[in-house]
């Protein structure tokens, strides 16, 4: 079996507890009162962990600006958590985003996760705005002529499927740190492999700030590998088969997505990751369970009290 077929080999299970792992947490902002109270309730599950930091997305084409910001600064105003404002390039002028950066400054926000963006939907490529920032790296030094932003940016462990080349990809990342950025997160990916590979890659071109790897535990299989298609991430032939037969059964599916996310992060663990970022879909349990496993746990007094499986008497 080559490398690039094998399933990701987990920490032995006699391994000791990590006890060096640092997480932080994607969220999207809410669209109605009912999501705005479960964001809320997993941000509250997920800030006992004290996470590094906790992001809150930005819609295709800004289209979430009021709502990204409204979350970012409640997260800010109520929660001891650092947040950290996702902000795009697109179908926007250079005045509307410094705009907003100016008011996140303002509000106290002082980390960003700086992004092109995606094209609007019903774009079929993505074309700058003609007074806007045309490309992340653009931004990044935008922002930093604003104010002394700490800056996130992405990577891509497969590649953008945009790139020229996957040098070209790696050019880009190194031009977005030089610009002012400080750590890049990756697209989720499943292969562990190709992690390592990228981050070799990375550091031979004297990249040497933190790669964080984006974890994405699946829930619904067919969705992830639709949505993989389009960003470029690779879905491996054995983690199909792990899903075959499960489409009707959602119980039996969160239960592999957890075994599967927590062998993925452990493998990582192994290989010397000791940064994880979660891609929540504003659901805590799954990465809850997955940092308990890494040894990421509430300090003893703000543990929450036992949970009593419903009707299982255990
Ligand atoms: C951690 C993470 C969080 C994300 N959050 C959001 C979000 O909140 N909202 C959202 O809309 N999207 C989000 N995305 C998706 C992201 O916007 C897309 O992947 C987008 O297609 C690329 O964004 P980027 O910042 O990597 O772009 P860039 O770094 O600008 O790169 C985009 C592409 O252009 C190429 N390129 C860069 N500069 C040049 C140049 N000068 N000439 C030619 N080609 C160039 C690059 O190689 C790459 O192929 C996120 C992605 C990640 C990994």
């Amino acid at each position: 079996m080559s490398a690039a077929a094998r399933p990701p080999m987990p920490l032995a299970v006699t391994a000791p507890l990590p006890a060096d792992v640092r997480v932080s947490f994607e969220f999207f902002p809410p669209k109605t009162e009912q999501m705005e109270q479960s964001l809320w309730a997993c941000v509250q599950r997920l800030a006992t962990l004290q996470p590094a930091f906790v992001s809150v997305t930005y819609g295709a084409g800004g289209s979430t600006r009021e709502r990204t910001h409204a979350t970012v600064v409640r997260i800010r105003e109520e929660t001891a958590l650092e947040p950290a404002a996702h902000l795009t390039c697109v179908a926007a002028t250079r005045d509307d985003v410094d705009e907003v950066a100016r008011h996140y400054w303002q509000a106290g926000i002082r980390h960003i996760v700086a992004l092109r963006g995606d094209p609007p939907e019903g774009a079929s490529r993505y074309l700058p705005h003609p007074g806007g920032y045309a490309y992340a790296a653009d931004l990044v030094a935008g922002l930093k002529r604003i104010a002394d932003f700490r800056i996130s940016v992405a990577a891509y462990p497969e590649t953008h499927p945009e790139a020229m080349s996957a040098r070209a990809d790696l050019d880009n990342l190194k031009r977005k740190l030089d610009a002012g950025a400080s750590q890049a997160i990756t697209q989720f990916f499943f292969d562990v492999e190709r992690f390592f590979r990228f981050r070799d890659r990375a550091a031979a071109a004297g990249i040497d700030v933190p790669l964080v790897p984006g974890i994405l535990p699946v829930t619904n299989f067919n969705q992830v590998r639709r949505f993989a298609g389009l960003c470029g991430a690779s879905v491996p032939r054995w983690m199909g088969e792990l899903f075959d037969g499960l489409d009707g059964d959602a119980e039996t599916r969160r239960l592999v997505a957890a075994s599967l996310a927590c062998d993925q992060c452990r493998a990582l663990y192994a290989g010397g990751v000791r940064q994880f970022h979660f891609y929540t879909l504003n659901r805590a349990d799954l990465a809850y369970a997955i940092c308990h496993v890494l040894g990421v746990r509430p300090p003893r007094s703000a543990a929450a009290e036992p949970v009593q499986a419903a009707g299982s008497g255990v």
